[in-house]
C-alpha cells in the first residue's frame, strides 16, 4: 500500500454545509490534504468545482451528513444554520449516531445551544467551533478555532482542525466557542465604527485622509482591525473578506449573549447603529471596511 492510500484511509469522511467565502476555503483545504470530502450549498453552482476536484454533490443536507462521520457547517447566521441542520432534509435527518457535528459560523449562543441538544438527541457528539481569521486562512489552513463542547468530541474532530486552524482552543461547555467569537467580532466592529467616524472627521475637517490615516494605523490607535481597514481606504478595495451585513449580524447576536448575562455593551450598541446605517445606505454586501464609506453627517447639516 503507498503512503499516500494509508493516509487517505485514516481519514474520516468529512461533509461541509455551506460554500461561501469560507466555507469554499474550507473545503478546498481539505481536498488538497485527501479528505474524502461531500459539500452542500443551498445555491448549487457553488458546489461544481468541488465536484470536479472529487469531492461528492449531495442535493440536500440530509444526504451530506449520511455520508460523513464529522459535518462541519459553515453558513451566514442562525436562520441558515436552522435551515441546514433541521426539517425534513436537514442534516440532523441523515446523521448517524456517534458522528461529530460542528458548528462554526458565527452564531447566538442561544441557538447553538438548542441545536447541541438536538444532536445529542440523536447520539452525536456537538462541537459550536466559530473561527478567527478571513478568507485567506480558511484556504491556507490557519484559521483559529473557538471550541465549546467535550474535550472527547474536539480529540475526535482533530484531524480536520488540525488541517483547517493553526489551533483549536478549547474554552469550556457548548456555547463558550460562539460567546467567545462574539466578544472578538464586536471589538472588531466597535474599532471598524470608530474609524468610520474618524474617517467622516477627517474629510469634514479639511484633513489629508491618507496621513491621517497613516497617522492613525501607526500610532496608538492601529489594531489589527484598524491597520486593515486603513489598507482597504488606501486602495479603494471593498471587494468582500467579510461582509458588512455580517458584521452588523455580529454586534446584534453579541448585545443578545451580553443581556443574557446581564451585562450592557453600550459601545457595541453604538457600533451596530453605526452598521446599520451603512446598510441602509446600501454598503451590507460590500467588505466591512466599507462602513468608512458612510458620510456619517449630523441630519441637521
Ligand atoms: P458568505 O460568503 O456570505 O456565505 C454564506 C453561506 O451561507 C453561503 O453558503 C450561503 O448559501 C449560506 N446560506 C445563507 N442563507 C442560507 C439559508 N437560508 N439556507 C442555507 N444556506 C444559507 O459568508 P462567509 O463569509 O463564508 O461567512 C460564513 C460564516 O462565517 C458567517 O457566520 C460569518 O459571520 C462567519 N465568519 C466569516 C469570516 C469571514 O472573514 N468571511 C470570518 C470568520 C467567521 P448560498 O450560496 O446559497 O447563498
Amino acid at each position: 500500500m503507498t503512503e499516500t492510500m494509508s493516509e487517505t484511509m485514516s481519514k474520516p469522511n468529512v461533509a461541509i454545509l455551506g460554500l461561501g467565502i469560507m466555507g469554499s476555503g474550507m473545503a478546498s483545504r481539505l481536498l488538497s490534504v485527501g479528505f474524502p470530502l461531500t459539500v452542500y450549498n443551498r445555491n448549487r453552482e457553488k458546489c461544481i468545482p468541488f465536484g470536479d476536484a472529487s469531492a461528492f454533490i449531495a442535493t440536500s443536507p440530509r444526504e451530506a451528513a449520511s455520508r460523513a462521520q464529522i459535518i462541519l457547517s459553515m453558513v451566514a447566521d442562525d436562520s441558515a444554520s436552522r435551515a441546514v441542520w433541521l426539517g425534513e432534509n436537514g442534516a440532523l435527518n441523515g446523521v448517524s449516531p456517534g458522528s461529530v457535528l460542528i458548528e462554526s459560523s458565527t452564531l447566538s449562543v442561544g441557538w447553538v445551544k438548542e441545536l447541541e441538544a438536538a444532536g445529542t438527541q440523536r447520539g452525536c457528539e456537538f462541537l459550536d467551533a466559530p473561527v478567527t481569521g478571513t478568507k485567506t486562512h480558511a484556504a491556507s489552513g490557519e484559521l483559529l478555532f473557538l471550541v465549546g463542547g467535550s474535550a472527547d468530541a474536539l480529540d475526535a474532530a482533530r484531524s480536520v482542525f488540525s488541517v483547517l486552524g493553526r489551533d483549536a482552543v478549547h474554552l469550556g461547555p457548548t456555547g463558550s466557542g460562539a460567546l467567545m467569537k462574539l466578544i472578538n467580532n464586536f471589538m472588531c466592529g466597535v474599532q471598524a465604527a470608530s474609524f468610520a467616524e474618524a474617517v467622516a472627521l477627517i474629510d469634514a475637517g479639511g484633513l489629508d485622509r491618507g496621513k491621517a490615516a497613516s497617522i492613525l494605523s501607526g500610532g496608538a490607535p492601529g489594531s489589527g482591525i484598524v491597520k486593515r481597514i486603513a489598507d482597504r481606504i488606501a486602495t479603494n478595495d471593498f471587494t468582500p473578506n467579510f461582509a458588512l451585513r455580517w458584521m452588523a449580524k455580529d454586534l446584534a447576536y453579541a448585545l443578545d449573549g451580553a443581556s443574557r448575562n446581564g451585562v450592557a455593551l453600550q459601545t457595541a450598541s453604538a457600533a451596530l447603529s453605526v452598521f446599520e446605517q451603512a446598510i441602509a445606505e446600501g454598503l451590507g454586501n460590500e467588505d466591512f471596511s466599507a462602513v468608512t464609506k458612510s458620510p456619517r453627517r449630523l441630519s441637521s447639516s
